[in-house]
């Protein structure tokens, strides 16, 4: 007897054929197919849309039931016969509990936006004809539409041949740029590893993240130094010298500076021509063999660039939008000298996550050593990104979001997101118990500070009675109320001030906000601030004495 007769009587080929009847899982209709109508597909999301809705959640968060991670993960089991889509999906929609719903007006915890429908339905297409943007005889053309992003971002700030790394987020463009900072100053660290001289500079407004980012590739986080700021306008030119000149005397090479382009915190921005300036002018004070890298965290400044390639609509613009937008301009006059920036479309590019992108004035991706094209077939990714496959989501959201938008699309989106702050400041100033706290950003958030009424401040300090108020918020906003879900900073200014202050902080995320709703989220804030008190002098609610989980910045 042969084994092929032996092996098609094993009973496990029996099994799966008489199961196939009652068995929820069906090969041959779970598949997508180009002539299969969609249907199938949109009617799975739509159970998991329909099982969302019926979260009942209408504010800013989904609505979360306490629990505790290690008792949810030991009860997590899968059946033997697996269950049937609805299911599962309609399982899976409590995924969303206790995150934030970015279609709600009063989602301002972050900048979390609601992306456009074409954008995701380009990320979500990359999903169902499984690109994989690893290399373009597998990924095809993904990796060309990854170019035309970075080319024609590249070219906004006068980059004639840039080329671009589609990433999973801002962070990975800061390591991006630390990696070619690195490799830039010691060729051979490749195979030898990092020389122990090496720094990199950033700003003490720059991102949290790039310690980390130092840690992961093996500098170590001791060798992010932090230059002091003196206000949102950036560094400057003494405490970068200063900086430059102290590693320089410690025996240190400065790979990298990491410049500001603009934060979700009183948009620090840094002044591109004064660093290249100052730069240029103390190598040559030090007689500095190497110049250092120069990067621009422009993951949220991104979207001004698009003025840089047609300002006309400024002329056009009330005066305190255009001046506002134009200093901001005014800090991009040295991009032409730097070598990377960021770029986040799931910040501000309506695209959903995640979709960034590293933009490098010369990292050869698309020509050979001797300047030469590339042709199909000799793109390769993975030399040049950390991971190996790669979705293709973020890529084809990015392209949609700028062909859909084009320039003036991208313009629009920020102006109204900068009127809408106005708006938000001029109501909220409007009323005797606030204060706002950045007046002079170039960006758009809100940050504001309340005064507590005088027999709360009586029985608490005012530090006490901010802090407790977002606790309250964040406490309702978990419980799915519909109140915004502002955030909290404290010490806000003290980076460049004295001493700064506890401020709330509001992202105004929604461009299409009317006066009328603007009143409405202002009213609410108000409201619960008026309940928190009341609850404080009637001694109806217990102060905490745990501390709060401060948000991330
Ligand atoms: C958000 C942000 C980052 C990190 O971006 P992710 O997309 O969250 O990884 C880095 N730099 C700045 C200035 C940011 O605002």
């Amino acid at each position: 007897m042969s084994n092929a007769i032996k092996i098609s009587k094993i009973p496990a080929l029996n099994i799966h054929t008489e199961e196939k009847t009652v068995h929820p899982f069906h090969y041959s209709s779970e598949f997508f197919s180009d002539e299969k109508p969609l249907n199938s597909w949109v009617n799975r999301i739509e159970y998991f849309r329909d099982a969302a809705t019926s979260l009942h959640s209408y504010g800013p968060k989904y609505q979360n039931n306490a629990f505790v991670y290690e008792k949810e993960i030991e009860d997590f089991q899968i059946s033997y016969n697996g269950e049937d889509s609805k299911t599962v999906l309609t399982e899976l929609s409590h995924i969303l509990e206790g995150g934030i719903r970015s279609q709600s007006s009063q989602a301002v915890f972050n900048m979390v936006p609601q992306p456009l429908m074409d954008t995701q339905a380009a990320a979500a297409a990359m999903q169902l004809y499984n690109v994989n943007a690893i290399m373009d005889t597998y990924g095809g053309k993904a990796l060309l539409y990854e170019q035309q992003v970075a080319r024609l971002l590249g070219k906004w700030v006068g980059w004639s041949k840039a080329n671009g790394l589609a990433c999973n987020g801002g962070k990975i463009t800061l390591l991006y740029a630390i990696k070619s900072a690195i490799k830039r100053m010691a060729p051979d660290s490749d195979k030898l590893g990092i020389p122990k001289d090496i720094v990199i500079l950033t700003s003490e407004g720059a991102h949290y993240s790039i310690e980390h980012c130092c840690e992961f590739l093996g500098l170590g986080s001791n060798q992010c130094i932090r230059i002091p700021v003196d206000a949102s306008k950036g560094v400057s030119h003494f405490n970068l010298q200063d900086t430059i000149r102290k590693q320089h005397n410690a025996g240190k090479r400065i790979a990298a500076i990491l410049c500001c382009g603009g934060t979700t915190l009183d948009f620090v921005c840094d002044d591109t021509q004064s660093i290249v300036d100052s730069v240029h002018s103390i190598k040559k004070d030090l007689n500095l063999e190497y110049t250092p890298y120069l990067h621009f965290d422009s993951v949220i400044g991104w979207l001004w660039f698009s003025f840089l390639s047609d300002s006309t609509r400024l002329e056009t613009l009330p005066l305190p939008i255009a001046s506002k937008i134009q200093k901001a301009l005014d800090k991009f006059k040295g991009l032409q000298h730097f070598d990377s920036f960021g770029v986040d479309f799931h910040k501000n590019g309506l695209c959903p996550y995640a979709s960034s992108f590293f933009i490098a004035k010369d990292l050869p991706i698309t020509r050979h050593n001797n300047g030469a094209s590339k042709s199909y077939g000799e793109v390769r990714a993975f030399d040049f990104t950390f991971e190996n496959s790669r979705p293709a989501s973020g890529i084809a959201s990015a392209w949609v979001s700028l062909k859909r938008l084009g320039i003036k699309g991208l313009q629009e989106y920020l102006i109204s997101l900068l009127e809408v702050s106005d708006q938000f400041k001029f109501i909220l100033s409007s009323h005797a118990n606030v204060t706002l706290l950045n007046n002079d950003s170039l960006g758009w958030e809100v940050i504001f500070s309340l005064e507590p009424s005088l027999s709360v401040s009586q029985l608490y300090s005012k530090d006490v009675i901010s802090e407790d108020f977002y606790r309250y918020v964040t406490e309702l906003t978990q419980n799915g109320q519909p109140i915004p879900s502002i955030s909290i900073i404290k010490q806000f200014g003290e980076l460049y001030k004295s001493e700064g202050e506890t401020g709330y902080i509001l992202y105004p995320m929604h461009p299409n906000l009317k006066i009328k709703d603007i009143e409405k989220i202002v009213g609410s804030i108000l409201n619960s601030y008026e309940k928190h008190q009341q609850l404080l002098s009637k001694k109806a609610r217990q102060i905490s004495d745990k501390p709060v989980a401060l948000p991330i910045r």
